[in-house]
């Protein structure tokens, strides 16, 4: 019998405002334990939330970018439960009425293309921290209450650990791009659970469900995912039936171990949070968000196929950042040579951002400056060889490049005269090489073009060299 894997992910994103979703308390990361706080996100008595106006718009951002519907009245609930992170007792939540609905993500992969239909989109707050590994039974940290968090839930449209990796990817592109979320899933600013069950292909029931959880890298996601439908399916064709249960995937050791500890399903009493009024998104406040959204990675990367027309591979590696599409724009809009500037950005660049772990917003080189660079190769001020040589220095001090190269003395000879003399003196120096090139041995040039080439420090043109090499020779 042949099997085929139902999946859907719920992901969670912490939102990049600068204080906390109900009030005015910093979600700042790091600070002190337990001094990011007041009554309100410590849930005392009597106090009363007022909701971050941000929060809402970040949220309807990311539902306008999946082509979700907004809804227009949304409405907080309370999701009622116990845990020592959590001092309200509840955490405020939306149901049945959340702010997003019916989007989707559109995903590639090497089999398929196809759109993940998104369910819903919802705020909320997120919980304390238990810590547990102090020396202490637990500690608890509840500076991350009231965070605001946005969840993505996904309709069941995934097939395989591949199409979930990919989902992830587009997801983080887009949220990146749209600035609310750092993407960041090693910190925990992006977490993802996996819902996974099999059936038989063919079938429209679905199958019972477990639940991976803890997986840190959208890779472990991907073979979370696979190691599951792979226990799942043996399971079932040994006779045996899968179980609702929570799995916890261990990266270490590349499987995934029920959670300890017998899962009952809970029952959270869902109620209308009676302290928030019902949130409403009028038209005029859509169309405003609507205005805040860039332009999103798939259209850009289309627009730099069609109108500078770089290659799709090139395309694709300079729009997965916004802050490297950003820059290569930049330095395009100085030298306004597309190809150029992507074969630096990509190479050169690239190579630097991910040597030094760094963003394209701390690049050392500003992107003016790059683009002076290639407009010097361009009109043959200097060689790329020399350009390969002044660009380590722009990466210590970022300095015009049209400076660098007066200070250094590095302008590209281009004078036929001086050329010619550096070449006599060459063809002098090596009657040999001039012996066998004249009895058909065509290589020698290379060795003459080179000796030329060191004796001008790599300043002539190169191709003049060439050129008036051969006619000396002819
Ligand atoms: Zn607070």
């Amino acid at each position: 019998m042949e099997f085929e894997a139902v999946i859907g992910l719920e992901v969670h994103a912490q939102l990049l405002t600068e204080t906390k979703i109900f009030c005015g308390c910093s979600t700042k990361f790091g600070n002190k334990p337990n001094s990011n706080v007041c009554p309100v996100c410590l849930g005392h008595p009597g106090v009363l939330p007022v909701l971050n106006k941000k929060v809402v718009e970040y949220a309807a951002m990311m539902g306008l970018a999946t082509n979700c519907t907004i809804n227009e009245k949304n409405v907080f609930a309370r999701k009622n439960y116990f845990y020592p992170d959590l001092p309200k007792g509840y955490q405020t939540s939306q149901f049945e009425l959340p702010i997003c609905e019916h989007g989707y993500i559109e995903i590639e992969t090497n089999e398929v293309k196809k759109k993940i239909g998104i369910t819903r989109i919802h705020m909320e707050e997120d919980a304390g921290k238990s810590i547990h590994d102090q020396g202490y039974d637990t500690l608890v940290d509840v500076n991350r209450c009231g965070v605001p968090l946005i969840e993505i839930v996904s309709e069941p449209d995934i097939s395989s650990g591949e199409e979930a990796y990919q989902y992830l990817t587009n997801l983080k592109q887009i949220i990146t791009y749209l600035g609310i979320c750092d993407g960041n899933m090693e910190e925990g600013s992006l977490r993802c659970d996996a819902n996974i069950s099999i059936r038989p292909k063919g079938e429209t029931k679905l199958g019972t469900r477990t639940e991976v959880k803890n997986m840190n890298s959208f890779r472990n996601v991907q073979k979370a995912i696979d190691y599951e439908i792979d226990r799942q399916i043996s399971l079932v064709e040994d006779g045996g039936k899968v179980v609702q249960q929570t799995l916890l995937w261990n990266a270490d050791q590349n499987k995934a171990t029920a959670m300890r500890g017998k899962e009952e399903a809970h029952d959270y009493r869902y109620f209308p949070c009676p302290d928030l009024m019902p949130v409403f998104v009028s038209a005029e406040w859509k169309e405003e968000i609507k205005k805040q959204i860039p332009e999103l990675p798939k259209s850009r990367k289309t627009r730099f196929i069609e109108e500078l027309k770089l290659p799709e591979y090139d395309a694709e590696v300079l729009t997965q950042q916004k802050e490297i599409a950003d820059y290569f724009e930049e330095v395009y809009l100085e030298c306004k040579d597309a190809k150029l500037s992507s074969n630096w950005v990509m190479g050169d660049v690239l190579k630097i951002i991910n040597e030094r772990k760094i963003s394209a917003k701390d690049f050392p080189i500003s992107a003016n400056n790059l683009g002076k660079l290639i407009n010097l190769i361009k009109s043959n001020k200097i060689s790329s060889q020399i350009a390969k040589d002044v660009f380590p220095i722009m990466l210590q001090d970022d300095k015009d490049p049209n400076i660098i190269v007066e200070e250094k003395n590095l302008l590209q000879i281009t004078d036929t005269s001086a050329i010619e003399a550096v070449i006599d003196d060459v063809l002098n120096s090596n009657p040999k090489q001039v012996e066998e090139f004249k009895a058909g041995k065509e290589k020698v040039i290379g060795f003459l073009v080179g000796q030329v080439m060191q004796r001008t420090k790599g300043k002539a043109n190169p191709k003049m060299v060439n050129e008036l090499l051969r006619k000396k020779l002819s």
